[in-house]
């Protein structure tokens, strides 16, 4: 793992850090370019504008680590009405949440009860709940959860890490169970002992998980894979490895963040694959940002660029 890397990663999980960097004017002007803004509102209208382009949306109300339980609560609340709010303007946005931001921290029987709901809504509403992936020490709970939610609800799905060495057998209970997969290269920053600490050790595995997915395409149980990633490089790799399989076109489903690779998105599109965009708001942006700019600390030098920019 880079220097940069490690710097950045250590930053976004450092309470310290938490709380004083939101306040810094140029780190909030170049949050802006992977966020439309703070509101639900600046979600939907992000959301509505991707639409005349053939791309769909994912959301995400930025929040982790929640340990006040009617924080918790009112997040899901939050999520309730924003799942009214789709349903009522008919705009085609999924909605993807963090666990601990429904207080797993505090017990996993609240955080499932609210997690409970929001699958109901969504399921009443015509929706898909996808449920994003945090550090290794909540892997084992977020599937264990999951895979309650699915028995329950059909259109369920998580996100899988392909820097962990355990990604491969989770993935064969996923699919046997029918349950959705983003996969992604993984975000955290994970020891040697659990993860792949070469980056082209994590593009290999991604490409071979990629591969069972596709092939679990033909078992018709509801799985679904997406593949959350930016990397061109591997999409092509993916969609040629699916032409070779007979798939369409269509069959591969990637997912990329708002603000990021946005030429690619339209290609991908006019390629006939299926294209949709997360988009993240919030007031609580600081750790996820940081994130952002560890996966390419190229983008510092765009934080440092707009403290000086008029
Ligand atoms: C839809 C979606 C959902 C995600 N959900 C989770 C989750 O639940 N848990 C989790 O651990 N991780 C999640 N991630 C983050 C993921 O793990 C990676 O950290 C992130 O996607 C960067 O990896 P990459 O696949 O884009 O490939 P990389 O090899 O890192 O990047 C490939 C290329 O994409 C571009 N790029 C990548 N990142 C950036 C950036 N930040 N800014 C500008 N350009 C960039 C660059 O051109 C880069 O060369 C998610 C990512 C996406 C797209």
């Amino acid at each position: 793992m880079s220097m940069m890397r490690s710097v950045l990663l250590a930053i976004s999980e450092n309470r310290w850090m938490r709380e004083r960097g939101p306040r810094l004017w140029f780190v909030r002007r170049a949050a802006r370019k992977f966020m439309p803004g703070e509101a639900s509102d600046d979600m939907l209208r992000a959301a509505g504008e991707l639409r005349p382009a053939g791309i769909d949306a994912v959301f995400t109300r930025l929040g982790e680590n929640v340990t006040d339980a009617a924080e918790a609560s009112a997040v899901t609340r939050h999520y309730l009405d924003v799942l009214d709010a789709i349903a009522a303007q008919g705009i085609r946005c999924e909605p993807s949440i963090k666990l601990t931001q429904l207080g797993l921290d505090l017990g996993k029987d609240q955080a499932y009860a609210h997690l409970r709901a929001l699958a109901e809504r969504s399921h009443a509403t015509g929706n898909y709940l996808w449920i994003d992936m945090e550090q290794t020490s909540y892997v084992d709970v977020t599937l264990e959860l999951t895979r309650r939610l699915k028995r329950e609800f059909p259109r369920v799905g998580v996100c899988l890490q392909a820097y962990l060495y355990r990604a491969k057998d989770d993935l064969k209970v996923l699919i046997d169970e029918g349950i959705g997969v983003r996969l992604v290269k993984g975000a955290y920053k994970e020891p040697a002992e659990l993860a792949y600490p070469k980056k082209a050790d994590v593009d290999e595995n991604f490409f071979a998980l990629a591969v069972t997915m596709l092939e679990g395409l033909s078992r018709r149980n509801g799985f679904r894979p997406v593949f959350g990633t930016h990397d061109s490089a591997l999409i092509v790799r993916i969609r040629a490895h699916a032409e070779r399989a007979g798939l369409a076109a269509r069959d591969v489903e990637v997912h990329m963040l708002y603000g990021i690779q946005r030429a690619e998105q339209g290609r991908l599109v006019n390629d006939g694959a299926i294209v949709r965009v997360l988009i993240a708001y919030g007031a609580y942006w600081f750790p996820w940002y940081m994130r952002r700019l560890a996966e390419r600390p190229a983008n510092v030098w765009f934080v440092l660029r707009s403290m000086f920019a008029g």
